[in-house]
């Protein structure tokens, strides 16, 4: 018999049909929680620290007060303890935080305690040749809640905005949804940033409009800097999407994926670009570098 994963549930590692929350858990009741989804290649948990650090930056900005005795370095250390359990070199991790158990009320503050969950399991967006033909995308009519409203740069656990488009894109047949911003530029992608190449040049949201600050984004950035491409932010319209010489999402699932159709524009020739293909390559080498992220076994 296969054996089942272990999932870490406040320090207590249980099988994955044993491993349970309450229901008065706020996580549940009003998407008052946090996480991050994380991957490890070939025994590097990638960009491990990073992910971490972003943990707690939204569990700050939402006062979700992580116990003192679980610093960050403890944070990842359960991680990798996860990963250890389940035997795994290659994985897909999610990291939650909720406010833990309260009453019916909303009110935070009758949750004494937050709930740890940590998951370490695969993850496949989509089918296997996505990232050598690319994708079918469409701009939604959803738009991504702004800076000022539940904005996607805390990496809360209220995704509704990112699955009402992903819905709208299944209903349309395509593979992804595409976000605008309350002004009408694109933002991102329901759980990937964007970026268009036109004339040689990267261009992506920037984290204003809304988007989350990603991990992917952000080494994709300095990668195609290393290769010596010109990399800005800046609002994008769809015009220019529609019209751009090559579009990608990046993201921890995602990776780096080609777009070669919007809202049946064909993205220049309907091929993944060689920029894409380029930083792809380049990509698929960072992860297997273990200075890029924190061994599971050291
Ligand atoms: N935007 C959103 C809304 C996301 O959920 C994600 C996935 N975490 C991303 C962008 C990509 O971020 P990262 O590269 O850090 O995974």
């Amino acid at each position: 018999m296969e054996k089942e994963l272990q999932v870490y549930v406040d320090g207590v590692f249980y099988q994955k049909s044993q491993a349970k929350i309450s229901v008065f858990d706020h996580g549940l009741l009003y998407g008052d929680g946090v996480f991050e989804g994380i991957r490890a290649y070939n025994g590097i948990v990638f960009k491990l620290k990073e992910h971490v650090d972003r943990l707690y930056r939204s569990t700050h900005m939402i006062m979700l007060d992580i116990p003192a005795v679980i610093s960050k370095e403890k944070m990842i250390e359960i991680v990798l303890e996860t990963l250890r359990k389940n035997n795994l070199r290659d994985s897909y991790i999610r990291l939650v935080v909720t406010r833990g158990v309260g009453d019916l009320g909303l009110n935070p503050k009758k949750c004494p305690k937050p709930t740890i969950i940590v998951i370490a399991d695969t993850i496949a967006l989509h089918k296997g040749d996505a990232k050598k033909d690319g994708v079918t995308a469409m701009l939604s009519w959803v738009k991504r809640d702004p800076v000022d409203a539940t904005s996607h740069e805390i990496k809360s656990l209220n995704y509704l905005n990112s699955i009402l488009a992903k819905i709208e894109a299944n209903i349309a047949g395509v593979d992804e949804a595409i976000c605008l911003d309350k002004n009408g530029f694109i933002c991102e992608g329901v759980a990937e940033n964007i970026f268009i190449v036109k004339n040689g040049k990267l261009f992506t949201p920037p984290s204003y409009t809304g988007a989350l600050p990603g991990i992917t984004a952000e080494e994709v950035m300095k990668l195609a800097k290393k290769l010596g491409y010109d990399v800005k932010e800046k609002n994008i319209t769809p015009y220019e999407l529609f019209n751009a010489g090559e579009v990608f999402f990046t993201g921890t699932a995602a990776e780096i994926i080609p777009v070669r159709e919007i809202n049946k524009r064909v993205i220049n020739s309907g091929k993944p670009g060689l920029i894409t293909k380029r930083l792809m390559e380049e990509f698929t080498k960072l992860v297997q570098d273990p200075s890029q992220g924190i061994l599971i076994y050291k």
